[in-house]
């Protein structure tokens, strides 16, 4: 896979226990904003808003 353009790693923190659950990366250039996923937290047995965070 090429890399294209500046990819930074970033976490995903859970809105509700504030617990780091994945790791991901993103481009910069698509996406300026912070992330915000909904994914299942396996510490709130739910799925919860996971926002990123530095
Ligand atoms: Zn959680």
């Amino acid at each position: 896979m090429a890399a294209k353009g500046p990819r930074e790693s970033i976490t995903l923190e859970c809105t509700d226990c504030k617990r780091r659950n994945y790791l991901t990366s993103k481009n910069k250039r698509n996406n300026t904003e912070r992330l915000e996923v909904v994914k299942y937290c396996k510490y709130c047995k739910k799925r919860t808003t996971h926002k990123e965070t530095k």
